[in-house]
């Protein structure tokens, strides 16, 4: 049966997103836009818009919205951006980077996520992103420098090779801390070498589990 999601949508870009400062309207216009629940399992569906994270399979998750544009207001994106998504999961947050990036890559460390992922981000015509099956703590060099990085998984502390393959101005966006509870982190590349450090708030991610994350 062919539901339309659209009033949830627009409903939780209402409740979840503005009335909390989501404000970069570009941001907003995203978020009213990509339908969220095609990027899980059908009998989710009713709770796609639900003000929480949900189980996308392989024990992993969807982050909840607020904290997706929390992460991707933090980029300040004019449209000519090159970012780095490390955890493709669902595809859902590089779905919302493509609409407000030029250029998305997205490495996912779980075969089966990573391919779903495509499927989906195909079916909706996202030809702007490019999805890599491997270790994201190393980054992509290949595609580097970028403007912009965000970690959709927790590290114990930013990796090194993500502020390096960052270019001057760019900023890396990751939730810092342990298993628990951690602190969603900017890093801003000033100059080769300097980093200027803000948080964003308290956050709960799955880990980072990597050669320069989580063993
Ligand atoms: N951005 C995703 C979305 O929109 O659905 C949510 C991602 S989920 C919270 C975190 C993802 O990070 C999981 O899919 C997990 O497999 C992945 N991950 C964990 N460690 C990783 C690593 N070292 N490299 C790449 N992906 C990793």
């Amino acid at each position: 049966m062919f539901t339309d999601y659209t009033g949830k949508r627009q409903q939780m870009v209402r409740q979840q997103l503005i009335e909390r400062g989501i404000h970069d309207s570009r941001v907003i216009e995203a978020f009213r836009k990509v339908p969220r629940h095609l990027f899980l399992d059908e009998a989710l569906w009713p709770q796609a818009y639900d003000d929480h994270p949900l189980p996308i399979g392989e024990k992993q998750t969807i982050s909840q919205p607020y904290i997706v544009a929390l992460m991707t207001e933090a980029l300040q994106l004019t449209g000519k951006e090159r970012i780095l998504e490390v955890g493709t999961g669902s595809g859902y947050q590089a779905a919302i980077l493509a609409e407000l990036a030029d250029e998305v890559y997205s490495i996912e460390r779980i075969p089966p996520l990573a391919k779903r992922a495509r499927k989906v981000l195909d079916s909706l015509k996202y030809a702007n992103i490019i999805i890599r099956i491997g270790d994201g703590t190393n980054g992509l060099k290949e595609f580097s420098p970028y403007d912009g990085i965000v970690t959709t998984a927790a590290a114990p502390d930013a990796p090194d090779p993500l502020l390096q393959q960052l270019g001057v101005g760019g900023k890396l966006i990751i939730p810092i801390g342990d298993e628990y509870t951690q602190d969603l982190k900017m890093y801003v590349k000033e100059a080769e070498d300097t980093y200027r450090e803000e948080s964003l708030g308290g956050c709960r991610f799955v880990k980072l589990i990597g050669e320069h994350g989580w063993k």
